[in-house]
């Protein structure tokens, strides 16, 4: 019978919440359901899973896509292909996915986030889901598939009873490639999705030199100063910073952007404010598409009339 594997994502001892969305994604494929995880790793209830394969190995071996090939070998061995090979859409998941799609010559959908049951159709969403694409893999045969976090977790079925545990006692380390560390993203001082009011600044702030005095706006109007991408990988303002798909997603009451086009990147991480402000010089700018209020103008004109009616 037909099961569907999956690989868990495990980081320093933790099994996170993003292994929920491939064991909700598994729960809709409505077959039995595999789960390998690496020995010691496994903090889970045994009753979401129909069996585990417990791979007696530091978390470490998952990194590496050489060494998953080796563990899904000997389960392929053991139970045969499965339906489906999920993985977090991690960067090591997908990387390991990418690869066991080449090794196994299985199709491949990446960064999944929906699924329609009916018609046997995984769901990707482009554009900060203004659109979807329908995927259905080529022929019968297993695919793999990239899960997103945060997509199925919902859809979780807990069994009636405990998984059957399975080992795999060795697994042959690939050479060429040897695990370092694992490195904290840097700290910061300020937590921008905690602000209330955010004065965001892009490219249109024109220079590092220009930084302190909008620094000195965000405190004269008890903001929190972020910025947009080209800003950040400048170095003007820390990475913490950063409003955006690859940045943080920010809800604050305000939202100030000054000098930001409004490429959908950033739209997507601060589309939710509850108010959108907007200066611009450019009339036809796409942030005004989104913000509850637009001054088409200069922004140091701006800055410096905020700053001369926050004194008065
Ligand atoms: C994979 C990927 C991930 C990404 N992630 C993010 C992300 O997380 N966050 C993000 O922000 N971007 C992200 N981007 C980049 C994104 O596509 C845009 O390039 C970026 O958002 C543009 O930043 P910007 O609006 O500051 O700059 P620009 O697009 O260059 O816009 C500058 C704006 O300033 C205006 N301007 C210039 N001078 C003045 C002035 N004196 N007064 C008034 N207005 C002025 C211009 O009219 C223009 O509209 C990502 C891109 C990729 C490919």
């Amino acid at each position: 019978m037909s099961y569907t594997l999956i690989v868990a994502d495990v980081r320093q001892g933790v099994f996170g919440e993003a292994n929920l969305d491939s064991l909700g994604i598994a729960s809709l494929l409505g077959k039995e359901v595999y789960l390998v995880v690496p020995e010691g790793a496994y903090e889970m209830n045994e009753k979401m899973a129909d069996a585990v394969v417990k791979v007696k190995a530091a978390e470490e071996v998952f990194l590496n896509p050489l060494n998953m090939g080796n563990i899904l070998e000997q389960v392929f061995g053991a139970h045969g292909k499965p339906g489906h090979l999920v993985f977090c859409h991690s960067s090591s998941g997908a990387e390991s996915a990418a690869y066991a799609a080449g090794l196994f010559g299985f199709p491949v959908i990446t960064d999944v986030s929906g699924y329609d049951r009916e018609r046997g159709v995984f769901l990707k969403s482009y554009y900060s889901d203004k659109i979807f694409g329908e995927f259905k893999a080529a022929g019968d045969g297993p695919c793999v598939i990239t899960v997103r976090s945060g997509s199925f977790r919902e859809s979780v079925l807990e069994k009636s009873f405990t998984a059957r545990v399975e080992a795999i006692e060795n697994v042959e380390i690939a050479a060429g490639r040897t695990f370092i560390e694992y490195v904290e993203e840097e700290k910061s001082d300020i937590d921008i999705t905690k602000a209330e009011f955010l004065l965001s600044v892009g490219r249109g702030v024109g220079n590092q030199d220009e930084i302190p005095s909008y620094e000195e706006l965000a405190g004269t109007l008890k903001a929190v100063l972020s910025g947009s991408r080209p800003v950040i990988d400048k170095l003007w303002l820390p990475k913490a910073r950063q409003v955006g798909t690859s940045g943080k997603t920010v809800k604050p009451k305000v939202y100030l952007a000054m000098g930001i086009s409004g490429a959908f990147q950033h739209i997507a991480g601060m589309k939710d404010s509850d108010c959108i402000i907007a200066v611009n010089k450019d009339a036809e700018a796409p942030i005004f598409q989104y913000a509850h209020y637009g001054i088409v103008a200069d922004i140091h004109k701006v800055r410096d009339k905020l700053k001369e009616i926050a004194k008065a």
